[in-house]
């Protein structure tokens, strides 16, 4: 039986406007302002650009206020922690989001010295060391959003993570440690997989759930997964090259078509012949990444109440 697919986007779009958005109306009747989230964007990076073009415009449609600031790419580091410093003292502003990656020309430690400026109670990318070593203890702090995504997913889709084997492949901040890290509070039995790790098809097919956050596309084929296990593929990648497409998808196929037609296409790190076996898999697009924006839309929510309330 082919995997039941988790539709990150109809959850998303459903978290958003049945829970959010009343909530958020309320906030703003009882306080006389929205919700406020400012993003900073440092350069133009393409894919940057589309991902804060998502995040301004889901937020405004269930009315927060997000406003956009951006730098020039030539900017340099004091410039980028000034404006989130000011974005820090803002009264409107209840989150801030720095948007990664930073201009390679402002250095290798620049993204650390900014997440150590951004204020710990407008921490609504949960980046800040502060923020990690709270959600770490498990007590409350603000959750990455897209880790806090993976979490919500698996709840609202009652997967049971207690006593169960979960796999997760990539380490990075971002993702990888910090979706380690809850699977491992919600009494899971957690090994953490990266680039240096031995039999790494071996080690995932003992997994229940098998979070794949590499930047690999199609990494993950059948040979990786336990029948009837659950696969949260976090990977987003772009690929433009059509041997590279001809791998994931059979001639004929429509994402095939698709790709032949627009040059490009957006693939996970999970190969889609995954289906065959896995009992539950998130597509890519509209799996993740949509809960990736509605976590940080209720982290700027919780962040608001909090500020208001003191
Ligand atoms: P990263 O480059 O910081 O980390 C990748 C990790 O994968 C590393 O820990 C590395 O050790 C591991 N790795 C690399 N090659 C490997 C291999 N061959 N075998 C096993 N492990 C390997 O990446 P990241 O920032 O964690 O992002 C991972 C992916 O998730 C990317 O595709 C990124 O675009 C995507 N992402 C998606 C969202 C979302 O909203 N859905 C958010 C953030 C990142």
């Amino acid at each position: 039986m082919p995997a039941r697919i988790l539709d990150g986007q109809a959850l998303a779009a459903r978290i958003q406007q049945q829970e959010i958005k009343p909530q958020v109306a309320d906030f703003t009747a009882a306080h006389g302002r929205p919700p406020g989230l400012a993003i900073v964007l440092v350069g133009n990076d393409p894919a940057s650009e589309v991902y804060v073009g998502h995040k301004l415009k889901a937020g405004q449609a269930i009315g927060f206020r997000v406003d956009l600031e951006r730098l020039p790419a030539t900017s340099s580091l004091s410039e980028v922690l000034a404006l989130v410093e000011r974005l820090n003292q803002s009264d409107v502003h209840d989150g801030i989001l720095v948007q990664s990656p930073l201009p390679k020309a402002m250095g290798a430690g620049a993204a650390s010295r900014v997440f150590d400026t951004v204020a710990i109670e407008k921490d609504v990318d949960g980046f800040a060391p502060a923020s990690v070593g709270l959600m770490v203890q498990g007590r409350p702090a603000f959750v990455a959003c897209t880790p806090a995504g993976v979490m919500e997913l698996l709840a609202r889709e009652h997967v049971t993570l207690a006593g169960r084997r979960a796999v997760v492949i990539g380490r990075s901040d971002i993702v990888g440690k910090p979706v380690a890290m809850l699977l491992l509070q919600r009494d899971a039995t957690v090994t953490v997989c990266h680039s240096k790790t031995p039999n790494l098809a071996e080690v995932c097919r003992e997994a229940d759930i098998l979070v794949a956050a590499v930047g690999r596309p199609g990494l993950v084929t059948k040979d990786f997964v336990k029948p009837g296990a659950t696969v949260i593929d976090v990977g987003i990648n772009t690929i433009t090259d059509a041997a590279a497409a001809s791998r994931l998808y059979p001639d004929g196929h429509k994402r095939l078509l698709k790709f032949q037609e627009r040059g490009s296409m957006l693939v996970g790190d999970v190969h889609p012949e995954v289906a065959e076996v896995a009992g539950a898999l998130t597509p890519v697009p509209g799996g993740i990444g949509p809960l990736t924006i509605t976590m940080l839309m209720l982290n700027t929510l919780k962040a608001a109440r909090a500020r208001a309330g003191r």
